[in-house]
């Protein structure tokens, strides 16, 4: 039996959540066009004969502006640390920026100390087509090359491989699982095989609300809601959604309540018949930047 971990590191928005979903074949985190959307360390779990992946998808690196993005990059830099493969993210559909410079040359540079083998993935080759990827494959190359440098990590670059991939159609992602699989070590599985993800139950359904919210909510307001589950009690699930400032409530209700009942639609459609989801929306004030309450909510 072979088993390990493999971190998925990349800017926001790049696709690291569809790749896991893409990955283990059932929906483990949610997936939005807004930024930030993932905000704990999930971990989406593929076994196969012989073999057990531990996929860690990460809250995207940024430069924080509150204080629960501070933590999400803490979070972020944790999932690093310890694990077999560094999958780097990036896309074919936007040029490499600063951003992406940085998690590359974090990789680098935790693969060249720890010696995980290091992934750089080009995703979105579905939208870019093929002779963009191809483009931006070297220019990635480059870029990895130019950092290697002149962070000293000669190793790291000299092991790295590069693949360009489609999360949402699941091109290319055969062969990454298989360089995954080719850096694993001898070891018991991690997790019963049945498992897909370590999240709880109330977390994932509680995500699964925000998800619906943050399809239907722009600029700052899907940042500054947090979704709970506060009551189970058979098929009865109270989620409780917390926003900053009375003005959001009011968005996130909807006129006569018609958001929230969309979301509320949208979330019950995915639980099992018979779920009685209510939704209860509250103002706690700049709960963001609160470090008692970003404790209680296990940032
Ligand atoms: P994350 O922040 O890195 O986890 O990114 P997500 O997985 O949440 O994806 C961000 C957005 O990019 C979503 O709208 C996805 O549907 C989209 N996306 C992700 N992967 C692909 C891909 O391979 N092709 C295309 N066209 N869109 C993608
Ligand atoms: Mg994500």
């Amino acid at each position: 039996m072979r088993s390990g971990f493999a971190a998925i590191v990349g800017r926001p928005n790049v696709g690291k959540s569809t790749l896991v979903n893409q990955i283990i074949g059932e929906k483990v985190t949610i997936v939005s066009p807004r930024a930030n959307t993932t905000r704990h360390q999930i971990r989406g779990v593929l076994s196969t004969p012989g073999v057990q992946i531990v996929f860690v998808d990460t809250p995207g690196i940024h430069k924080p502006k509150t204080r629960l993005g501070e933590r999400l990059n803490d979070s972020a830099n944790d999932a690093f640390s310890d694990v077999d493969v560094l999958i780097a993210m990036v896309e074919a559909t936007k040029a490499v920026g600063p951003g992406d410079r940085r998690v590359l040359g974090r990789c680098l540079e935790v693969a060249e100390r720890s010696g995980a083998a290091l992934a750089i993935c080009v995703n979105k080759a579905d939208s870019a087509g093929s002779s963009k990827t191809g483009e931006q494959l070297l220019f990635v190359l480059a870029a990895a090359a130019e950092l290697a440098e002149e962070l000293r990590t000669p190793l790291a670059l000299e092991r790295a491989e590069y693949f360009p991939v489609s999360a949402k159609t699941g091109k290319g992602v055969k062969e990454l699982v298989a360089f995954v699989t080719a850096h694993l070590d001898e070891g018991p599985a991690f997790y019963p095989e049945a498992m897909i993800s370590d999240q709880d139950e109330a977390k994932h359904i509680a995500e699964l609300v925000r998800e619906q919210l943050l399809y239907r909510t722009r600029d700052e307001l899907p940042h500054a809601i947090h979704c709970q589950v506060t009551e189970w009690e058979g098929q009865h699930i109270r989620v409780e959604i917390l926003v900053e400032r009375d003005s959001q409530k009011g968005i996130v209700i909807g006129k006569g309540g018609e958001v929230l009942k969309a979301v509320g639609t949208a979330a019950r459609a995915q639980l099992p018949e018979g779920t009685h989801l209510e939704l209860v929306v509250r103002v706690e004030k700049n709960w963001q930047s609160r470090a008692d309450l970003l404790d209680r909510f296990g940032f």
